[in-house]
């Protein structure tokens, strides 16, 4: 049996900046359910922040970010993310990311959403992609072994310390133990909970289900954004990069309504805030066909072509729509989970050997609403932090054999799921949660459809369990990985409602029209939920404040 020094679940862009963090000499394995370029950072389009210009500065991006998530994010977390972008994407540049360039041949950055300057740097509007290829061309360079398509189904937890992993080998089918004196958890989001969602189908928040089983707290799971702009059937994502190159948003009688909710960042003011506002126009009957528009015309075809390829290419494919000609009708759809594994600014959770970063963990940097471009900076920053850290830890561990005991659960476990008689399958079971997600907790929430929501994802999680599957064989067992997926899905909605119940007031991504106030008073906290035999159960834990007050 193999123990590998350091081992990280996920082959995103948090995984792999934490691989490439440790010391060349240690032994780090990665283990990913998909080959490493198709995680789900390889989607990611408009840009990544860094206060890079003249005359911006950390402090300013750091402020920014604390507002943009209405105060609830931990500004030592913030400060260390806003502090270091620069250096971290200069080391990206010199990895060899082809960033966009401006006039003086430097790095070009474009406004967004919620930030009091142009910040964002971008490669066309495929940002993620460039990233993540050079990120995996020098994890192939460093030679990390990479456990490719291997799902893991659980941790190995011994004297309540993390000793590694089990996973089931997709491609080959088999359970196996895979030993680490430390573990980096980087499973990416949930947003699969929702029936749509600009996520990959791969984003399960399959991580945080690990962590929250083995008994380790999510942090602040009820905020969930909603991204203003997504096609309507799909839910695929139209960049925030094309209202930051200057695009509109009109409803049905021709007006940029923003100057009703946002008169000054109109366009560009937070997501939380411009998701509403489309919610509001919608149901009050400004809408067309459940869609406002976005209009990209007056930008040109040549500037559409150089700066939003891949968002035109995707509105004419998926919508009809060629934005050079027509504007594409769009509406708010499930996009990133701002909570996740709670963990200090080194991705360190309560459980000694477990680390984790990116969007499956919680730093907390984004606090009730995330700033566009501050996902894939968070990524870089503390995927980087938490693979330093586990290394260290990992240079104080003896190796030992591991107790079989996780495997043998497993196993039973498996037997167990093979031999249902249920008559449901598991995307029956899938789909009907997200159905509930998508119709009780989107923009608006109220007492009465999380009170709903509650209830049938109860229910849903006793037919998660009797799911039937249809294929018993070994060799590349989808059927098997959705009912693997179901189980973290059924799970990771619990927390959301559960956390989005008790909080009665509105912050960020979380408006209740009942509770329409932010409530500092009572609510500037953290949710923690630690998994019960009853489900969740809620403490709360004080948000850090540093240099910026709330206002
Ligand atoms: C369409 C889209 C566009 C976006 N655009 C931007 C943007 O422009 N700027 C920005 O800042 N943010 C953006 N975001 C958000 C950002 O891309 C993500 O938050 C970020 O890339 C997540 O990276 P990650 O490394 O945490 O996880 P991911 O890239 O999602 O990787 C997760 C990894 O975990 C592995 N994994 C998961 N579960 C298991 C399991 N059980 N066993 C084994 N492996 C497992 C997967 O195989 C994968 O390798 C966007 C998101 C989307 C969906």
């Amino acid at each position: 049996m193999k123990i590998h020094d350091l081992l990280i679940v996920g082959a995103g862009l948090a995984g792999m900046r934490a691989a490439l963090a440790a010391p060349p000499q240690l032994d780090v394995a990665l283990v990913s359910k998909v080959h490493p370029v198709r995680s789900h950072s390889v989607a990611a389009q408009g840009g990544i922040n860094a206060a890079l210009g003249e005359n911006d500065s950390w402090e300013a991006h750091a402020l920014d970010t604390a507002k943009g998530g209405h105060y609830l994010g931990d500004q030592d977390a913030i400060e260390a993310m806003c502090r270091e972008a620069p250096a971290d994407i200069l080391e990206l540049e010199r990895m060899g990311v082809i960033f966009s360039r401006d006039e003086q041949g430097r790095i070009a950055q474009r406004p967004f959403g919620g930030a009091g300057f142009p910040r964002a740097c971008y490669a066309a509007d495929r940002t993620g992609h460039a990233i993540l290829h050079t990120m995996y061309e020098q994890l192939m360079k460093r030679g990390c072994q990479v456990y490719e398509e291997w799902y893991v189904t659980s941790l190995i937890v011994e004297d309540g310390i993390c000793r590694g992993v089990i996973a089931w080998d997709i491609v080959r089918g088999g359970l196996h133990a895979i030993g680490a004196k430390a573990v980096v958890l980087a499973t990416g989001g949930s947003g699969r909970v929702f029936h749509t969602s600009t996520n990959a189908v791969i984003n399960t928040g399959d991580g945080m289900a690990l962590a929250y089983r083995a008994g380790v707290p999510l942090e602040d799971m009820e905020f969930v954004q909603f991204h203003p702009t997504t096609l309507k059937d799909t839910g695929i994502l139209i960049t925030e990069g094309a209202r930051g190159e200057g695009a509109y948003l009109l409803n049905t009688l021709g007006e940029r309504f923003m100057k009703k909710y946002a008169p000054e960042q109109m366009e560009l003011a937070t997501r939380s805030t411009v998701s509403l506002a489309i919610g509001q126009e919608i149901l009050e009957g400004r809408g067309i066909d459940g869609c406002v528009l976005l209009d990209l015309r007056h930008l040109g075809r040549q500037k559409i072509l150089e700066r939003l390829p891949q968002i035109r290419q995707l509105s004419v494919e998926f919508a009809g729509v060629d934005p050079i000609e027509s504007p594409i009708p769009i509406r708010p759809g499930a996009h990133y989970q701002m909570g996740g594994v709670k963990t200090t600014i080194w991705g360190e959770t309560s459980m000694p050997g477990l680390y984790a970063a990116g969007e499956c963990a919680c730093v907390s940097v984004h606090g009730a609403n995330r700033l566009g471009g501050n996902s894939l900076l968070e990524t870089i920053v503390f995927g980087r932090r938490a693979g330093q850290k586990a290394a260290e830890y990992s240079a104080t561990v003896r190796p030992r054999a591991l107790p079989d005991a996780a495997l043998k659960r497993e196993e039973v476990h498996l037997l167990r799921l093979m031999d249902n008689r249920g008559s449901e399958r598991a995307w029956q079971v899938r789909d009907a949660l997200g159905t509930v997600m998508s119709t009780n907790l989107g923009i608006f929430r109220t007492t009465q459809s999380m009170t709903d929501a509650l209830k049938e994802i109860r229910e849903l999680q006793f037919r998660a369990e009797a799911v039937r599957l249809q294929d018993k064989g070994k060799i590349f067992n989808t059927d098997l990985v959705q009912a693997f997926e179901l189980s973290c899905l059924v799970e990771i909605a619990e927390t959301i409602v559960a956390g989005a119940l008790a909080r009665e007031e509105s912050r960020g991504a979380h408006y209740r029209p009942d509770f329409p106030k932010r409530d500092d008073g009572k609510w500037l906290k953290h949710t923690l939920a630690t998994k019960t035999a009853d489900g969740p159960a809620l403490t709360y834990a004080p948000v850090a404040i540093t240099r910026f007050p709330p206002r």
